[in-house]
C-alpha cells in the first residue's frame, strides 16, 4: 500500500485510509476465494482415485475369492490408483507452499551444467533420452534447486506425451541472460487449449491424462516457480507434431521488490 502523505488536510487522510482500506479487504477477499477454490479443486481430484479404489475394494470383497482375475484386476486397479493418489498429494503440497522470492537461494551458476545435471539425473530415473544442446558456460544468477524443479515438471510432460527422445536447448542471448528449451515430438497442443494449460487442475484431455497419471498441477506450479525466480515462461504447440516450452532468464535475477522498498520511505 501507498503511504499515506503527511501534509493532507484530514479529510483527505481519511479517505486515503478508507481506500487502502477497502484496497486491503479485496485482496483478503480475492485471496480466501481463491484458497476456497483450491481446497474445493483438489477434493474433487482426490476424489476419483478414491472413488476407484473404494467401488475395486467392494468388488474384491463380493467376488474376488472365487474368481481370480477379478482379484487380479481389481488389485492392479487400487494399487495404480493409490499411486496416483500419493502423487496427486505430493504436487499439491508442493503447489500450496508456493515459492516465495525471500526464501529462495540465489547464486551465480552455470546454467549448462545445472540442465545437463537434471537431464541425466531424469533420463536415469524414467529410462528416456534427453537431448542436450548446449554452450558449455551460460552463466546466470537462479536459484538452482527451482530450476531443476521446473525442468523435472517440464520434462515430465514432455515424457508423458511423446514417444521420441526429449530435446533441451540452453543458450545465452541479447536482452536476456539465457533461454532454455524443453522440446517434445508428441501429440500436441490444440491452439485453443494452449492459454488455459497453465490453469491449475487444467487438463487438455482428461481421459487420456487419466492414463498417463497427470493431475493438471504440473504447469501451474511451473509457472509459481518461474514467476518466483522472475523467469518468463511461453508454451508453443502444434497438433500431432510436437510442443516446446521456453524458459526466459532475465539479465538480473534479483528478487522481486517488497511493497516497503516501492513506496519509496523518505
Ligand atoms: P498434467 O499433470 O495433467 O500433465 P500439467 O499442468 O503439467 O498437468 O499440464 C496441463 C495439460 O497440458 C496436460 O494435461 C496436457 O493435456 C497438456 N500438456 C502439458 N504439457 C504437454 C506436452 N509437452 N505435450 C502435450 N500436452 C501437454
Amino acid at each position: 500500500f501507498r503511504q499515506i502523505e503527511t501534509g493532507q488536510k484530514p479529510g483527505d487522510e481519511l479517505a486515503e485510509m478508507e481506500r487502502a482500506f477497502n484496497e486491503m479487504i479485496a485482496l483478503l477477499e480475492a485471496n480466501f476465494a481463491r484458497q476456497e477454490r483450491f481446497v474445493s479443486d483438489a477434493s474433487h481430484e482426490l476424489k476419483t482415485p478414491l472413488t476407484i479404489i473404494e467401488s475395486y475394494a467392494n468388488l474384491l470383497r463380493r467376488r474376488g475369492k472365487e474368481r481370480p482375475e477379478v482379484f487380479d484386476e481389481a488389485v492392479g486397479a487400487i494399487l495404480s490408483e493409490s499411486v496416483r493418489m500419493r502423487e496427486l498429494t505430493e504436487r499439491l503440497l508442493q503447489s500450496a507452499r508456493r515459492p516465495e522470492a525471500d526464501t529462495l537461494e540465489m547464486t551465480e551458476t552455470n546454467l549448462t551444467a545445472s540442465v545437463r545435471e537434471s537431464a541425466a539425473a531424469f533420463s536415469g530415473a524414467y529410462g528416456r533420452r534427453v537431448n542436450v544442446r548446449a554452450d558449455d558456460v551460460v552463466p546466470v544468477t537462479t536459484d538452482t534447486a527451482k530450476v531443476r524443479q521446473l525442468l523435472f515438471i517440464l520434462l515430465d510432460n514432455a515424457r508423458k506425451y511423446s514417444e521420441d527422445g526429449i530435446e533441451v536447448e540452453v543458450s545465452g542471448g541479447s536482452g536476456i541472460a539465457a533461454r532454455i528449451r524443453v522440446i517434445d515430438r508428441g501429440v500436441g497442443i490444440p491452439e485453443a487449449e494452449l492459454p488455459k494449460v497453465f490453469d491449475r487442475f487444467y487438463r487438455v484431455d482428461s481421459s487420456r491424462t487419466r492414463q498417463t497419471g497427470g493431475s493438471g498441477l504440473g504447469l501451474s506450479l511451473a509457472q509459481d516457480i518461474a514467476e518466483a525466480l522472475g523467469v518468463q515462461i511461453g508454451i508453443e504447440s502444434q497438433v500431432g507434431k510436437g510442443t516446446m516450452v521456453t524458459l526466459a532468464f532475465p539479465t538480473l535475477n534479483l528478487p522481486r521488490p517488497t511493497s516497503d522498498t516501492r513506496s519509496g520511505k523518505t
